[in-house]
């Protein structure tokens, strides 16, 4: 990277940090998609944009690129170390940030590593997260979670919601 200019280099880090690649939004679409947990917007105008999004249940999905959000699957780079791990630093920062302050809206947060994406656990996290809805977030938004929350298992499966052909006929677009 060294041999760059600056130039070259931001353009280059913005193509590979700019969301919707590969390797992660598309591939999560279509299992979600297969999963029949549709109706989701993608880069919903709310803090941090989340790649998914069912605004109605405050469900909000990020899909994050591992180099860039510090996944400990990556190594840093040998050259420019200090910047690399300033720049990671201050996504991870940011990552943090935007997943608190979306929870304090009584929003339920899931991040998604680039490289658990296709992690049955992914597709559980996000599953229940939806299900579930927002009514006990929204009504209980305090430190301390409610027994029942506790309680509460990840689902693992997914029921059918054949009965709600509407749904999946809602644009995912903005
Ligand atoms: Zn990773």
């Amino acid at each position: 990277m060294d041999h760059v200019s600056k130039d070259v280099r931001s353009k280059i880090m913005a193509a590979v940090h700019s969301r919707g690649n590969t390797t992660t939004e598309l591939p999560l679409g279509k299992i979600l998609w297969a999963a029949n947990l549709r109706g989701y917007r993608k880069h919903w105008p709310v803090v941090g944009k989340p790649d998914f999004a069912w605004p109605g249940r405050k469900v909000a999905v990020f899909v994050d690129g591992c180099f860039w959000h510090g996944c400990r699957c990556k190594y840093l780079p040998r050259t420019n170390t200090k910047f690399w791990r300033n720049k990671i630093e201050t996504n991870k920062r940011r990552d943090r940030r935007v997943s608190q302050s979306l929870r304090r809206g009584g929003w339920a947060v899931v991040r998604v590593k680039e490289c658990a994406v296709r992690k049955p656990s992914t597709l559980a996290r996000i599953g229940a997260a939806v299900l579930i809805g927002r009514a006990d977030r929204a009504i209980a938004p305090s430190v301390t979670p409610s027994p029942r929350s506790l309680n509460r298992k990840p689902q693992t499966h997914l029921p059918g919601r054949s009965n709600k052909r509407g749904e999946s006929k809602s644009p995912t677009h903005r």
